[in-house]
């Protein structure tokens, strides 16, 4: 399952990209080139806009609405459509920030590159495997806060 996210889904993709999912995130493109990258590339769209949403469907398109009221709402909303996986895995997970693969690297390959304070802390360290990106990640005070989103949104369904 292969998405297409719009300009305004920012925050629900990168949501998708933490729990494995492949989303492109296109955030200057109109209607007609958003409608056939769908296509071309066999990638659900996800739209925050009803117009773009009914044109996807009269053109044959999977298409999801997504209003991005709350992260949980949108994560709940699409979890019910599309039977997500609401649960992080690190093996499958991908950077937030740019779509790529994320790998599990040896602690001694990030000193120097994250802060002090968390390179003493933290055990294990991912890193995006896009060289353009290279963002590293670790289970950081706001992980708590990832689990407690995700626990809420399955419970909406
Ligand atoms: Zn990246």
């Amino acid at each position: 399952m292969r998405f297409l996210a719009d300009g305004m889904l920012g925050n629900i993709t990168r949501w998708l990209r933490l729990l494995g999912y492949d989303v492109k995130y296109e955030k200057l493109r109109n209607d007609d080139e958003l409608l056939s990258e769908s296509r071309m590339e066999n990638r659900i769209l996800l739209t925050a806009d009803v117009e773009l949403f009914r044109l996807a469907r009269r053109r044959g398109l999977e298409a999801v609405l997504v209003k991005e009221h709350s992260t949980v709402e949108g994560l709940s909303r699409l979890s019910r459509k599309l039977n997500l996986q609401l649960t992080v895995n690190h093996e499958r997970s991908r950077c937030p920030t740019c779509g790529s693969p994320i790998m599990r690297v040896e602690k001694r390959l990030v000193e120097g590159k994250v802060p002090d304070g968390t390179y003493d802390r933290y055990r294990r360290f991912w890193m995006c495997t896009s060289a353009s990106c290279s963002k590293i990640y670790w289970r950081g005070s706001h992980w708590k806060k990832i689990k407690q989103t995700l626990e809420k949104a399955k419970k909406m369904k």
